[in-house]
């Protein structure tokens, strides 16, 4: 089987897989490679984000053409420190095309990174404990029990209790609740589910249903025209309104609310 390691190129790795993998294929990680040509451009420059673009195409590419054009563009472009990465970085360990093995479309190591964020307790632990540091469950078979509780929560056996089966060399689906079935599941629809009425709304003529507006008896007096201010309106627009009103009430005038004044115009009217 071809084995292909993808790293950030330090040096131990390379030299570690050289040694104890020495048929394997080596990649580096282009999301490392990418920080490491951004250290070498400033950042205030314009080509900057050119040059990783040209980075990421020449890794990408997958044609010679594609790859070549790219390569000479960052190449001249680049400048001097670039020029000097690039010549420390083989060909075969970052660029898709020239790669010899399979990369199998992993381009960077991130999914390493991700798992050595997951394992950060135990990989500090020596080998024979970092394999072992799943904490142990008991396991009765007689009543499909594990004490982690996922057996009996899902009807599905857990890691442990699929062990303890394995051991035991029963088949494993007879330890599978029978509702996962596909008889279960065909019995569920063998027969035809009939739509459901809903007995909650009452069966009406929905024309009956027109609402008119409720009959009103005319009040006394002149229609009120202006319109009722809300409250906590300012007393200037009440003192204006009196003006308006014509109203000589020195109460009113004091600062009665701006509502009751159009009231006692109304009744006045009245
Ligand atoms: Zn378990």
């Amino acid at each position: 089987m071809d084995l292909t390691f993808i790293s950030d190129r330090q040096h131990e790795i390379l030299v570690g897989v050289q040694n104890v993998f020495p048929n394997a294929h080596h990649g580096y990680c282009f999301w490392h490679l990418r920080n490491n040509l951004k250290k070498m451009i400033p950042v205030k420059s314009k080509l900057r984000p050119y040059l990783v673009w040209l980075l990421k195409t020449c890794a990408y590419a997958t044609t010679e053409k594609k790859f070549e054009d790219a390569y000479a563009r960052l190449w001249s472009k680049g400048g001097k420190k670039v020029r000097k990465f690039l010549d420390a970085i083989p060909l075969e360990c970052w660029a898709n095309l020239y790669f010899k093995g399979q990369r199998y479309g992993e381009m960077t190591s991130t999914l390493a990174e991700s798992f050595n964020g997951w394992i950060k307790f135990e990989r500090t632990l020596p080998i024979t404990p970092m394999v072992h540091s799943d904490p142990s469950h008991r396991v009765d078979l007689m009543n499909w029990f594990c004490s982690c509780t996922k057996w009996q929560l899902r009807g599905i056996p857990c890691p442990h209790a699929v062990c303890a089966i394995q051991r035991s060399g029963t088949p494993i689906f007879q330890f599978v609740t029978s509702y996962y079935s596909t008889l279960n599941y065909f019995n569920a629809y063998l027969h035809p589910i009939e739509p459901i009425h809903n007995y909650d709304k009452p069966n009406i003529d929905p024309k009956a249903l027109t609402i008119l507006p409720p009959i009103v008896k005319p009040g006394t007096g002149r229609p009120r025209k202006k319109r009722i201010e809300s409250a906590g309106n300012n007393d200037k627009k009440a003192q204006k309104r009196i003006e308006v009103a014509g109203i000589n009430d020195k109460k009113a005038k004091k600062g009665v609310e701006g509502d009751e004044i159009i009231d006692k115009k109304a009744w006045r009217c009245g």
